[in-house]
């Protein structure tokens, strides 16, 4: 071992969650190596702070720093459907023929996503769909109950919005595409209400008069900005012992009982369990593991406008055109899309202008300027389920990626499952459906 190794639990305070002694105070190296601060890393960090483990965070660049820092700030709690049904197969066609709409593939990234993009389509037959269906519901009622609890033990109660979501159409067409989305949501006791005329103006006043219909969300909730949630629960997570280090993880492997975490730069630190939770970055982890892990990149692109650009007074959701309005407290947000160009490619801001320019039309009375461009990388799978479990390489290093458009919505039942894992609980519900073997 490289003499600049050191326990993972070193500088650790104690946990004061339990008044009890740290692991390091009991003499035990019962430490854990989370790699990725985003959002999930961050909540799996809170849930094993605060079961008195020893911590020790690592990420590149900071504390939710990047996807999770800037995405649509939505609890989206009823998204439960499958992109791979959810219309998206249906509107393949008129996207792609549009270069700034809402589904983008520059032409070069088409040989390498194909084996993706096939596994996409096979999770659309209807039997994966409704496996994936019933196990995303399963998560997401988790979600709920864990992020409640979550945000009331962190102090963070008060970021939360609960004034619902409003999804809206351009026509009868387009509202009776979405019915049967909206019973299989049904069947998962999710509310709803189909909206329009008087009722849709005072949901969302100031509405260009092409949107004929709407369904109002009533239990859909949003944050009132995501980086500073994932600070804020990262403080929790800190007051709890947990550590952070600045460092990016150039290898990651197992040394008999133990796992080996090597920083670029040279410094390596020895762990008991691992976590790899890097956002869209996490297969390149796994593959040094030994497994191969269908995960891609969905980049998305917003632009954040002052808070005075227009009263929004819920999130919006245009799903005809992929991308959602959400008021912040730190300003209007206006964003979605989705680019299958990989880890790579310089981003195409343009992307942002046209969903701008499209919130222009449909709240006329919007002022698009003073905005701030922002892209993000989902970590994506095929199936639309995220990846929570046990490499196969060794009992003491679990997985927690690929939430895709749900990372933010799913980090507290994340951090739960991942918790469960570590510490050898039972999980809180079946995670077959999560398996990393299952691809
Ligand atoms: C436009 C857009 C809108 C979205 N809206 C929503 C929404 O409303 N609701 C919702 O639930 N979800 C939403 N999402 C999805 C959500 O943002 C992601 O699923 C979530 O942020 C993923 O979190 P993560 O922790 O897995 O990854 P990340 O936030 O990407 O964090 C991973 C971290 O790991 C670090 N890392 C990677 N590799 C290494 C390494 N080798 N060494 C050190 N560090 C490393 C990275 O630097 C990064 O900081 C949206 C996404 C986008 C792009």
């Amino acid at each position: 071992m490289a003499s600049n190794s050191e326990p993972a639990n070193e500088g650790l305070r104690p946990s004061p969650s339990l008044g009890a002694p740290s692991p390091r105070e009991r003499g035990e190296a019962e430490n854990i190596v989370i790699v990725g601060a985003g959002i999930i890393g961050i909540c799996a960090a809170a849930y094993l702070a605060e079961a008195g483990r020893s911590v020790m965070l690592i990420d590149r660049t900071g504390i939710c720093e990047e996807t999770s820092s800037g995405n649509a700030a939505a609890f989206a709690f009823s998204d439960v459907l499958p992109l791979a049904q959810k219309g998206m197969i249906r509107q393949l066609p008129k996207w792609l023929a549009d270069p700034l709409g809402p589904l983008a593939i520059p032409p070069g990234y088409l040989p390498k996503l194909l084996p993706w993009l096939i596994r996409f389509w096979r999770a659309g037959s209807p039997r994966n769909y409704e496996a994936s269906l019933a196990a995303q519901a399963s998560l997401m009622k988790l979600a709920e109950a864990e992020w409640m609890g979550l945000m009331e033990r962190s102090g963070t109660r008060k970021m939360l919005r609960e004034d619902g979501s409003l999804e809206l159409y351009e026509s009868e067409a387009e509202f009776s595409a979405s019915l049967p989305g909206w019973s299989a949501r049904g069947r998962f006791g999710i509310a709803f209400r189909h909206v329009a005329g008087g009722e849709l103006a005072e949901l969302q006043p100031g509405l260009s008069p092409r949107f004929v219909k709407g369904t109002f969300v009533p239990g859909w909730k949003t944050v009132a900005d995501p980086k500073l949630l994932g600070k804020a629960v990262w403080g929790h997570a800190e007051a709890h012992g947990a550590k952070f280090v600045q460092g990016d993880v150039g290898l990651v492997m197992r040394s008999k009982d133990q796992v080996v975490v090597q920083l670029r730069g040279g410094r390596t630190i020895m762990a008991q369990h691992l976590v790899v939770a890097a956002g869209a970055w996490s297969h390149l982890l796994a593959r040094q593991l030994g497994e191969r892990i269908p995960l891609e990149t969905e980049r998305g692109y917003n632009t954040t406008l002052p808070r005075t650009a227009f009263v929004v007074k819920r999130q919006l959701i245009f799903s005809g055109h992929g991308f959602v309005i959400t008021p912040l407290d730190t300003g209007l947000r206006v964003g979605g899309a989705v680019e299958l160009a990989g880890l790579r490619r310089p981003p195409n801001f343009a992307r942002s202008r046209a969903m701008l320019e499209k919130a222009k039309q449909f709240l006329p009375g919007l002022d698009p300027s003073g905005g701030r461009e922002w892209m993000g990388f989902r970590p994506s799978l095929p199936d639309s389920l995220p990846v929570i479990g046990r490499s196969q390489a060794a009992d003491n290093m679990v997985y927690a990626f690929g939430h895709g458009h749900l990372g933010l919505t799913q980090a507290a039942a994340t951090g739960r499952l991942i918790r469960d894992l570590v510490v050898g609980q039972s999980p809180a519900i079946d995670l077959a459906p999560f398996s990393p073997q299952r691809f």
